[in-house]
């Protein structure tokens, strides 16, 4: 068997060690009998798993008792829709930071919310340039572009904007940026862990697991607790913050499987060191690529302005799509996969998030070097 180098945006590569106690452990979980996915969820076995998965990410992070951890379901798109249905009420507005498509589609579902409610939604600050399908994105807006509203329900950011490689606070040491005085709401699905980040400064993150620590499905939200505490009473039990918090991430049935997964990735991730070490690790992987962009400039180039150039995903175009293509697919043929920029953009997406190995971005980066020397 071998494993190809796996660059893919998501979902995305996993540390081999996590899925190796999976493949140990799949039959037989724990000395049970059966498998982790055939445990009840109420079971000892099983409750232990979902607990130690949540005191990793507490550990981890160096999260405070101010915050609940939950895990929920249907992706971080599903936030998207559960964030305003829990946190916005008649009359309020909430205010969005739109620096990619998936600020778009995140303001874009709270503006459904908020017409059912007698709600508003508003752009606080958007980088968007071009018009229609051209529309596209290169940096994180800057303070000064903000129209912050002080007064709305929430205020809500997209950390990492996976398909543009746009990025807010790459630099190092450098801290979050405020946004004012509304509760602060961020969407850190693509860069959740890959650093240390002072989580107090937010009322709300989530983060699909599938990019940097687990299987699709899963969405892991980290709640300040008096934030949830004030949310609608009026909806359904099911999508109610307050409700999973008080039952554990138990209301109903959890992705037992995925929370398992992510449990191992999480020890993998504490095992490796803490984020202080995959910072490391991430800082010398993007390093390495963007060392090459800007060295090869007449090859390769990167739409993205230097300060906002994420460390997670790493985008660049060549002179020709016809190039890109034989790129992608020479690439394909040496081990290397899931490096085709995602089809709204074209181009070329290098996805390095925590599981993949600064040994395979090296051997990436002397593909691009060989590849451009050839077709230069
Ligand atoms: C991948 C991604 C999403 C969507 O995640 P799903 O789990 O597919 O819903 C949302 N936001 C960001 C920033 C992402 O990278």
């Amino acid at each position: 068997m071998t494993r190809v180098m796996n660059f893919s945006a998501g979902p995305a590569a996993l540390p081999l060690q996590a899925l190796e106690r999976a493949r140990d452990e799949l039959l037989d979980f724990d000395g049970s009998g059966m498998s982790v996915m055939e445990q009840s969820h109420r079971g000892k076995a099983y409750e232990a798993v979902h607990n130690e998965a949540k005191a990793l990410l507490a550990e981890l992070t160096g999260l405070s008792s101010d915050y609940e951890i939950l895990f929920l379901q249907g992706g971080a798109s599903m936030q998207f829709a559960q964030l305003p249905m829990n946190m916005l009420n008649a009359g309020q507005s909430a205010d969005y930071v739109v620096n990619g498509v998936w600020g778009e589609k995140a303001i874009g579902e709270a503006k459904v919310v908020a017409s059912m409610y007698g709600a508003k939604t508003r752009v606080a600050g958007t980088t968007a340039e071009g018009e229609g399908k051209a529309v596209t994105y290169r940096r994180v807006p800057l303070e000064g572009e903000l129209s912050l509203d002080e007064a709305a329900a929430y205020v809500h950011v997209t950390s990492n904007e996976t398909i543009h490689g746009v990025q807010f606070a790459v630099a190092p040491d450098a801290p979050f940026p405020s946004f004012g005085g509304a509760p602060l709401v961020c969407d850190m699905s693509s860069d959740f862990l890959w650093r240390k980040v002072d989580l107090s400064g937010f009322a709300f993150v989530y983060a699909g697991a599938q990019k940097n620590i687990g299987p699709s499905g899963l969405c892991v939200c980290i709640a300040r607790k008096d934030f949830i505490a004030k949310g609608r009473k009026d909806i359904p039990k099911i999508f109610r913050y307050d409700v999973a918090a008080e039952n554990n991430s138990l209301f109903n049935t959890p992705p037992t499987f995925s929370i398992y997964l992510m449990r191992n990735v999480l020890l993998w991730a504490k095992e490796q060191g803490g984020l202080d070490t995959l910072e490391k690790s991430n800082r010398a992987k993007a390093n390495t690529l963007y060392g090459v962009i800007d060295e090869l400039a007449s090859f390769y180039s990167c739409p993205v302005d230097r300060a906002s150039r994420s460390v997670m995903n790493v985008v660049f175009r060549m002179p020709t799509e016809a190039l890109e293509d034989a790129f992608v697919a020479e690439a394909k043929k040496a081990g290397m996969s899931g490096l085709k920029g995602h089809r709204s953009v074209g181009g070329i997406r290098v996805s390095t998030y925590n599981a993949v190995s600064l040994a395979s971005v090296e051997t990436l980066a002397g593909f691009m070097r060989e590849f451009a020397k050839r077709r230069a």
